[in-house]
């Protein structure tokens, strides 16, 4: 999960693997520093924890039968703490991510699947008024079609990884507790079996890596058995994502975004998400759809996003561009949602290639770009290997100060005029 840097995982599901793959809540923490922050830190104050969480649960109005059940040799899960403090190395790259988010496999597996679920999708898309390519996409997205259930590796049971959580998860215990409370509300509800109840090391549950509060406001119960299964209902994993979406104010019949040209000489600090205009606007800046084509609502309201600067594919994305994101706060998932639903229904590649000739930069070489730029003057915000709209308007300023293309985007090449500028 999903928006996650696990930023994603307060705003609603989360997905296992992706890009956005490093929890908030992880960040700079070792495991030792989890285990040993806070109160009870040993595995005996575990048995506490437990005793001390039944006051809460009881208010919530579980049964002490099913609380002492679900507690019952209970022990804290190792490879949670190892999944919440793991970061990657490298910043994966747009393309990287996009290859195989949307892969050749993904996509034949999707268009299988909207064959094989037909009835049920057409149903789902006339209810919710959401699309169902970008319903299958999401399922596809968040665990392959369900394929990932069958790696046990990555299957936990939910009680369990939300307990070590909220027992050890450091800053972000309560994150923990909240969703554990939220679990037992599920089973209390009995539309799960304790047994069933599995999901990815944070909790994210089912064929749509919903978060357990994410599922009590917005699950359904689709095929009508009076229980809300994203465990083993399809149908029932398909609505509770479409209900998510419409809930989101998914508009009807609309696309998430276009590919687009822009002019050269562009104005880069016109992308992001701070700079919305109507497409007649953009048109006006000299921004043009791709292929030739014409924007089909010129008043609706766009953003322009380029995720590889200058030479890659740019977009202006649309109100369900932002409504995606709910599922998961990343710019690179959406993206990769609206374009898998794209191909599912038929549509081709982007027109224009990314840079894929340029080298991932490591997490410590995008803090080191970022801390040159503060030591050269520029405001960047913090220093975290993150680059958010401060960081690249400081990029871009240092571009332009070279008389290079000022996108804002982070290369190898410009870490090494930085560090030769003097
Ligand atoms: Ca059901």
């Amino acid at each position: 999960m999903v928006g996650a840097r696990l930023r994603r995982i307060f705003s609603a599901a989360v997905i296992l693997g992706s890009v956005a793959a490093t929890p908030a809540f992880a960040q700079g923490l070792s495991i030792q520093s989890i285990l040993t922050q806070g109160s009870g830190q040993s595995p005996a104050s575990f048995n506490k924890f437990k005793r001390d969480l039944w006051p809460d649960a009881a208010r919530r109005g579980i049964s002490r039968r099913l609380f002492n059940r679900a507690m019952k040799g209970l022990q804290p899960d190792q490879e949670i703490l190892k999944s919440a403090v793991h970061q990657a190395e490298f910043v994966k790259p747009i393309w990287q991510y996009l290859a195989s988010a949307v892969s050749d496999k993904r996509q034949v597996n999707g268009k299988q699947k909207l064959i094989e679920f037909a009835d049920t999708i057409a149903t789902i898309e006339a209810r919710y008024g959401v699309s169902r390519y970008i319903v299958m996409a999401i399922w596809g997205m968040e665990s392959a079609y369900g394929e990932i259930f069958k790696n046990r590796d990555r299957v936990k049971p939910v009680i369990r990884s939300l307990a070590t959580l909220a027992h050890y998860g450091g800053r972000r215990r309560k994150f923990g507790r909240t969703q554990l409370l939220a679990a037992l509300e599920i089973l209390q509800n009995g539309d799960v079996a304790l047994d069933d109840m599995y999901g990815s090391w944070a909790g994210a549950m089912g064929h749509t890596q919903f978060i357990p509060t994410t599922y009590l406001a917005y699950a359904a119960d689709f095929d009508g058995d009076g229980r809300r299964d994203i465990w083993n209902s399809i149908p029932d994993a398909l609505a509770s994502t479409a209900n998510y979406l419409k809930k989101a104010g998914w508009k009807t019949d609309q696309t998430w975004g276009y590919e687009v040209e822009l002019p050269g000489g562009f104005n880069f600090d016109l992308a992001g998400r701070h700079n919305r205009r109507s497409l007649k606007k953009w048109q006006n800046l000299g921004v043009r759809r791709t292929m030739g084509r014409a924007f089909p609502r010129p008043g609706d309201i766009a953003q322009l996003v380029t995720p590889a600067g200058a030479r890659g594919p740019a977009f202006l994305m649309l109100k369900n561009f932002s409504v995606i994101k709910r599922y998961n706060n990343s710019d690179a998932y959406a993206l990769a949602v609206g374009h898998l639903a794209d191909r599912l229904a038929g549509y081709g590649p982007f027109s224009r290639m990314w840079p894929v000739e340029e080298m991932p930069l490591l997490k410590t070489e995008m803090r080191e770009i970022q801390a040159l730029l503060r030591k050269k003057g520029y405001r960047i915000g913090r220093v975290d290997g993150r680059f958010g709209p401060k960081s690249k308007a400081a990029l871009r300023a240092f571009q332009r100060s070279r008389g290079m293309v000022p996108d804002g985007f982070a290369t190898k090449n410009l870490l090494m005029t930085l560090r030769n500028a003097t």
